[in-house]
């Protein structure tokens, strides 16, 4: 007897998806600004040195022991430094170490779905589509808030202040910590001085998302500002923190999700009930990547070396940016592109329409998502001038 008959195929993973589709691709000229991760100048994937000569260190010092299920207290301490700044404190922040920033999101969800008064978790439009599966997976209600005015490529400011005060008291808000994705649009200092004020006074419990730090701006201490205000103002949230593109750990699935408490005594107990979520799920994670981090940020010269690799992929992502502008008006294009060159982060926003994208996917052979957005690290010298010809072609 078939006994899965019955079972309907799945949808594909919409940014997996085209992932696939570029692979099988077998055009020449073909361009993947699809990928969230970093591209050197020739499109290779790069190691950084600083995580190679961690590895060796590793490999006469390292076992394969199991870690604890909250993973390797001396990563999650310099991790949570990492985030919340040199003086943290570390006494009353309950952290485990997770399956990168997406299993640092499904902890955090599962504990809010567990203890936490509100179901309500309201994440941007758009945002990272994985926000949604994950939180609903948790048994939360997913909501939205204006976050990216289409027709302006900026921040609609107005729009989330009034989706955030009109949203229950004390529902979660999940808050991308730098470098939005997709939008690479982030708000101001005066911006976020407006929000944090409404979110006080509605209540509301913050969730940052941090998948970006470092990796942005190029210097970690400035990609975290806006966590940091948080948590100098004392209010209470949640982080999810990954290491896969700061480090270029992408593989490795090293994260933390960090509950911020009143006390000490409090974050022993939030400890113990993360323990209890993690163990039925996956017992303990994993270990090579939480290594790699510990033993970078615990060495004064790998640290220092560490830091100029992370900025010089910033610098090269920040430079392609400028270029791609550019490039844009080298090819004919009047339309203004300013926003590209304004955002930050992994990718350009473009304002592309969905047919748009389709086009240059199936006349030009460049492979991105259709909500018009282009992982700046798959341009480099060889295919620069090509993108953006195409794009001017559809967009003209
Ligand atoms: N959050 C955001 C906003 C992201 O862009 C990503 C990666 N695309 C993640 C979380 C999680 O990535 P990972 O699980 O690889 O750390």
């Amino acid at each position: 007897t078939n006994i899965w008959r019955d079972v309907p195929p799945g949808p594909p993973d919409a940014i997996l998806g085209i992932a696939q589709a570029f692979r099988e691709c077998t055009a020449e000229n073909k361009v993947n600004v699809c990928v969230g991760a970093y591209r050197d100048e020739k499109g290779q994937p790069w190691v950084l040195p600083s995580v190679r000569s961690a590895e060796e260190i590793m490999l006469s010092s390292e076992n394969k022991e199991y870690l604890p299920i909250e993973g390797d207290s001396a990563f999650v301490n310099k991790a949570l430094r990492f985030a919340y700044g040199a003086n943290a404190p570390l006494d009353r922040i309950a952290g485990v170490q997770t399956l990168s920033g997406t299993g640092a999101c499904r902890i955090g969800g599962e504990f809010l779905s567990q203890f936490y008064s509100s179901k309500n978790i309201l994440v941007p439009d758009p945002t990272w589509g994985n926000h949604h599966k994950i939180f609903k997976e948790c048994g939360l209600t997913v909501g939205t808030y204006r976050y990216y005015d289409r027709s302006t490529n900026r921040l609609d400011l107005q729009g989330m202040l009034e989706d955030l005060r009109n949203a229950p008291d004390g529902s979660t808000i999940l808050l991308h910590a730098c470098a939005h994705n997709p939008t690479g649009c982030d708000p101001t200092d005066e911006q976020w001085d407006q929000l944090l004020d409404v979110i006080r006074q509605k209540q509301h419990l913050i969730f940052f998302d941090s998948a970006y730090q470092g990796f942005a701006s190029g210097d970690a201490e400035a990609d975290a500002k806006a966590l940091r205000r948080v948590m100098d103002a004392g209010y209470p949230m949640l982080l999810a923190q990954s290491f896969a593109k700061n480090f270029g750990l992408y593989g490795e699935r090293c994260g933390t999700l960090s509950v911020v408490c009143h006390d000490a005594a409090q974050k022993d107990i939030l400890m113990s009930q993360l323990k209890c979520i993690v163990r039925p799920m996956y017992s303990s994670p994993p270990k090579h990547g939480s290594s790699i981090v510990r033993t970078v940020l615990s060495d004064e010269k790998l640290t220092q070396q560490y830091y100029q690799e992370c900025a010089s992929m910033a610098d090269r992502i920040q430079t392609m940016r400028q270029r791609l502008v550019q490039a844009l008006q080298d090819a004919g294009s009047s339309h203004d592109w300013s926003h590209i060159s304004e955002q930050i982060g992994m990718f350009a926003f473009t304002g592309m329409s969905a047919e748009m994208c389709d086009t240059l996917t199936d006349q030009y052979n460049i492979f991105l998502t259709r909500d018009g957005r282009i992982s700046i690290a798959g341009l480099n010298d060889d295919n620069l001038g090509y993108v953006a010809k195409a794009i001017h072609s559809v967009t003209d």
